[in-house]
């Protein structure tokens, strides 16, 4: 790496970065590889994406180059379902309980004794995960108040990563079918929670130069009235807030919509929560009809396969969904359902259990990258600034190293990306065409002082959870 980076006015800003690699990736096409290739950003925006020889000239000593012989460059990573909170309890709750009991009696229960602390720890060992495997946007399925949403936001923006935050909303206690699902520590007033989502998006939507956005996350079905899901698509409209939401995660989803009269999307078009900026989570068991209406009105599903493999939820009908032109983005979810928040992963399972279910021709490594990256920026509204390297774009770019045993020869980088590496081969991540992650390194956290902070509150939370079961 070379180069001062030309720095911006005294705000320690990286004005001008060229990368230069083995190959490009701008997920623009399908099959679109450039060799040699060269992605310039200048100011944050992408002003040439191409072969090297093209880039001479446009650039100076000054600026940053960063050179990776044996890289390939990719756009950024789009997780879009992350719980920050859960980071901090991975490996603790048992792998071997369905959903609403894992829900009620673990993982609730949990993250019901979190204080402040607890959930900007959490938050930080979680971003500083995602951003050291190459994910550089996320979308948050909805905070408590009780995580501390101010300290998770600062830290959120701190670190240089791009994120849709959101704020749970609910006022009622249950899951589906079942009552009194939700342990009184994650309780919220229904009230409450609308006046902290507007002062949040106040505070947070567009901060960072508009790296940051703040949206609803409806928690799930039996935990929201009718009249509150009517509220929130009312207030979706007059704000520009997206909403998130867990969907037909499992079946007995689609049995509290069904003992009502509705499937779940005929439910959301009656409360108008049907269309762009709605992402809804899992949708495991959703109907021909539902992925017609969602495709339609072009809603987006966030499909998490580690997290419902786990769980046993079942495998979402995906091929079915992108057949149907539903917009499919990738979730990571959370610390106990997956373990981990790498989207390199991610995109592997999401490859291998659709050819597990549908033959290895109904699901590609492209398939999987695209869902990574374009069809997130779409699930997010952002498809205009982020997902693909191309002129006009944020500067949100990946390298990934492939001089290790693993990618080792050098053939198809995208069937190596998807099938062979995971995000521990990320060697660069610049968001906004500023470094965040340099040979592996995040730059903006102090890795350290993280890591010791998540084992300290874990301590804490687990103490506080033992004597609540005592
Ligand atoms: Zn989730």
């Amino acid at each position: 790496m070379t180069g001062s980076g030309a720095m911006k006015d005294g705000s320690g800003k990286v004005e001008r970065v060229l990368l230069r690699s083995r190959v490009v990736v701008p997920v623009t096409r399908k099959g679109t590889l450039i060799s040699k290739g060269a992605v310039l950003i200048d100011n944050g925006e992408i002003v040439y994406v191409g072969e090297q020889d093209g880039a001479a000239g446009r650039w100076s000593k000054d600026d940053l180059v960063i050179d990776e012989p044996y890289g390939v460059v990719l756009p950024g990573f789009i997780d879009t379902h992350v719980h920050l909170a859960q980071a901090l309890i991975r490996g603790f709750v048992p792998d071997s309980v369905t959903l609403i009991p894992w829900l009620r009696d673990w993982v609730w229960r949990l993250q019901g004794v979190y204080g402040h602390e607890d959930g900007k720890a959490s938050a930080e060992l979680c971003v500083l995960e995602m951003l050291k495997t190459g994910t550089t946007t996320f979308l948050e399925a909805g905070l408590h108040s009780r995580y501390g949403i101010d300290g998770i936001a600062e830290s959120v923006l701190s670190s240089g990563i791009r994120a849709v935050l959101s704020k749970k909303v609910m006022d009622m206690k249950g899951y589906a079918t079942v009552e009194d699902a939700l342990p009184e520590g994650m309780v919220e007033d229904g009230e409450e929670c609308i006046r902290q989502f507007l002062d949040a998006r106040r505070k947070w939507a567009g901060a960072g130069g508009g790296r940051l956005d703040f949206w609803m996350g409806l928690r799930t079905p039996g935990a929201v009235s009718d009249e509150m899901f009517e509220r929130v698509s009312q207030l979706a409209e007059e704000t520009g807030s997206g909403v998130t939401m867990h969907l037909a995660e499992v079946k007995e989803d689609i049995r509290y919509f069904a003992s009502r009269g509705f499937t779940p999307a005929t439910f959301l078009r009656r409360c108008g929560l049907l269309g762009r900026k709605r992402v809804y989570v899992h949708c495991v068991w959703l109907s021909e009809g539902d992925m017609e209406a969602f495709a339609a009105s072009g809603t987006s599903v966030a499909h998490c396969p580690s997290s419902n493999a786990k769980l046993g939820s079942g495998v979402a009908p995906v091929v079915r969904m992108l057949e149907k032109g539903v917009n499919v983005s990738l979730g990571c979810d959370g610390g106990p359902s997956n373990d981990s928040y790498d989207m390199v992963r991610e995109m592997k399972m999401a490859a291998l259990f659709q050819k597990a279910l549908h033959g290895p021709q109904s699901f590609t490594a492209w398939d999987a990258l695209e869902m990574a990256t374009v069809n997130g920026a779409r699930a997010l509204g952002l498809e205009n600034l982020i997902g693909s390297l191309e002129v006009g774009k944020r500067g949100d770019v990946v390298v990934i190293r492939t001089k290790v045993p693993s990618l080792t020869p050098y053939t198809d980088p995208v069937s190596l990306i998807v099938f062979a590496a995971t995000g521990r081969d990320v060697a660069h991540v610049l968001v906004d065409g500023q470094p965040v992650v340099t040979d592996g390194k995040v730059l903006t956290l102090d890795e350290e002082r993280v890591l010791r902070k998540a084992e300290e509150r874990f301590e804490v939370v687990k103490g506080k959870f033992l004597i609540g079961r005592t």
